[in-house]
């Protein structure tokens, strides 16, 4: 999903629960996490292709998914870090701590909703998958290494 849609459909949100009382902090907290968890995108290009280019990882992620497939491979695997089952743990359990971090929750929630959605509706998604646990990514890999040693 493009960051744009994230933002339109975050800032409709937040005017809605802004004119229903919410404060003005906790508004703003909640915007900005409906599309700033997408910065993960980035953080893997960057690690990936050792690059800071924004430009090149947006056309990366936007038009070369299929360009990056290896032959025979059917997927691409993403790890991005904030949208892992790990972060979501994180943010649950200091939510309690803070009504600060409730309203990021709550907004990282919307976030995931409309990544999900989209994600059901678009053909894009059929080209890669996201790694849904950052210790299984990581066990994963580290297991494909091992194979590929021997
Ligand atoms: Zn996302």
């Amino acid at each position: 999903m493009l960051p744009i849609f994230h933002i339109i459909l975050g800032l409709i949100l937040v005017v809605i629960f802004y004119f229903f009382g919410l404060n003005f902090l906790y508004a703003i907290l909640f915007f900005l996490a409906c599309f700033c968890f997408d910065i993960d995108h980035y953080i893997y290009y960057i690690f990936k292709k050792r690059s800071f280019n924004l430009r090149k990882a947006y056309k990366y992620f936007r038009f070369d998914l299929n360009k990056n497939l290896k032959k025979g491979q059917k997927k691409i695997e993403f790890l991005f870090i904030f949208h892992t089952i790990e972060f979501i743990c994180l943010l649950f359990l200091l939510s309690f701590v803070s009504p600060i971090f409730l309203w990021i929750f709550l907004g990282w929630i919307f976030h995931m909703l409309i990544d999900w959605t989209y994600g059901l509706i678009s053909k894009d998604n059929k080209k890669y998958k996201r790694a849904f646990s950052l210790i299984y990514y990581v066990w994963k890999n580290k297991k494909r290494a091992k194979n590929l040693k021997k």
